[in-house]
């Protein structure tokens, strides 16, 4: 599989006149070869791709690669690879991820030849997910569905939100995850306002919601679930909130497809919240696309301009912030197809009293 990212890359190297690419974004070092070390540099012509790291790396880069030569530097990676380009006429590099002064680095280094900027050549590629990663999305995806239902039973007025946030933690790896896929989320009556808000020492309250946003990473691969749960009774305004995001939730699981426009997908919700007179509390996008990094293309929100695509997995989302009372998001990873689209994380998406 890394084999055929690879020889895509170079067709669309090849549409560009590039006679050599520079991928020194981590994420996408690991997708075109496996390498899941924190110091890599992939250097990729026609013929040749060499992947570029640090003593530390050396045995694992034995291990975990076999489409690229490693080469072990002691010296800046950069340097290291420019020193394999100089022959080269047109080198292109990921512009949203090289700093200025690599790129100055690469002028003195390359005098001679031109340097491309290039965007997200292989993000495109990343964007329809194979076999083997739809796997590891799914896997990841299960973990979080049993870790919901196993922390249900630590969810009771006096807890700490952190000690919530630590058990999700421990049970994800303890359920076989490499870790967290970002740091989780716990977030409680008022504070639960906040959609990012991260786990404090605020303690649970009887007739608060309180919103648990974690993921699973499997092979860096991800999941991202969110579940809102009542601590025993809460007032009939906070229902009423959590029945119009799980309905405005569901329709736009039920609209989603490939071949649709990301922004009339994030419409369909909206819409619905917005009948509810809830849309001004709608502060963020829909969702986005979910892979090796937690947050990818494509973005669904109002703004964007990208169709959806088969074999794309994105987050679907809706949240509703009320300021001084409390929020409900619900949000669950989807696989699209032509024909619609379908769930990988289950969880039951019922408001759970605990
Ligand atoms: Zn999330
Ligand atoms: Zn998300």
């Amino acid at each position: 599989m890394f084999l055929a990212r690879i020889r895509e890359l170079r067709r669309r190297m090849h549409e560009r006149s590039l006679d050599a690419l520079l991928v020194s974004s981590l994420p996408n070092v690991r997708y075109l070869t496996g390498f899941s070390g924190s110091n890599g540099l992939l250097v990729l012509t026609p013929r040749q791709a060499m992947l570029v790291s640090d003593t530390r790396y050396a045995h694992q880069i034995g291990r975990e690669v076999t489409v690229a030569r490693g080469v072990i530097s002691r010296r800046d990676l950069l340097e290291e690879a420019a020193g394999t380009l100089r022959r080269c006429r047109a080198v292109g590099f990921e512009s949203q991820v090289l700093t200025h002064a690599q790129f100055r680095l690469l002028r003195r280094a390359l005098g001679g030849c031109a340097l491309v900027a290039t965007t997200d050549l292989v993000e495109e590629i990343a964007l329809v997910k194979d076999r083997e990663e739809l796997a590891l999305i799914a896997r990841a995806a299960s973990i979080s569905d049993s870790v919901f239902k196993e922390v249900l039973g630590e969810i009771r007025p006096g807890v700490r939100e952190l000690d919530i946030a630590s058990e999700i933690s421990w049970l994800t790896r303890r359920l076989g995850a490499d870790g967290d896929a970002f740091d989780v989320i716990v977030a409680s009556g008022s504070h639960a306002a906040l959609p990012h808000a991260r786990a404090s020492a605020r303690r649970v309250r009887s007739g608060e919601l309180v919103m648990l946003d974690f993921g699973a990473r499997v092979n860096g691969y991800s999941s991202d679930l969110t579940r809102t749960v009542a601590v025993h009774r809460v007032p009939r305004r906070l229902k009423g909130v959590y029945r119009a995001v799980q309905e405005a939730q569901e329709l736009a699981v039920a609209a989603a497809h490939a071949g649709m426009s990301a922004r009339e997908l994030d419409a369909v919700a909206r819409r619905r919240l917005t009948k509810e007179g809830l849309g001004k509390y709608f502060i963020h996008s829909l969702g986005h696309g979910l892979g090796l990094r937690i947050h990818e293309a494509p973005r669904i929100s109002p703004l964007s301009s990208e169709t959806l695509r088969s074999g794309s997995v994105i987050t679907i989302e809706p949240g509703v912030y009320i300021p001084g009372a409390g929020g409900v998001r619900i949000e669950d990873d989807v696989v699209l197809s032509a024909k619609g689209c379908r769930r990988l994380t289950t969880a039951s998406r019922e408001l759970m009293i605990v």
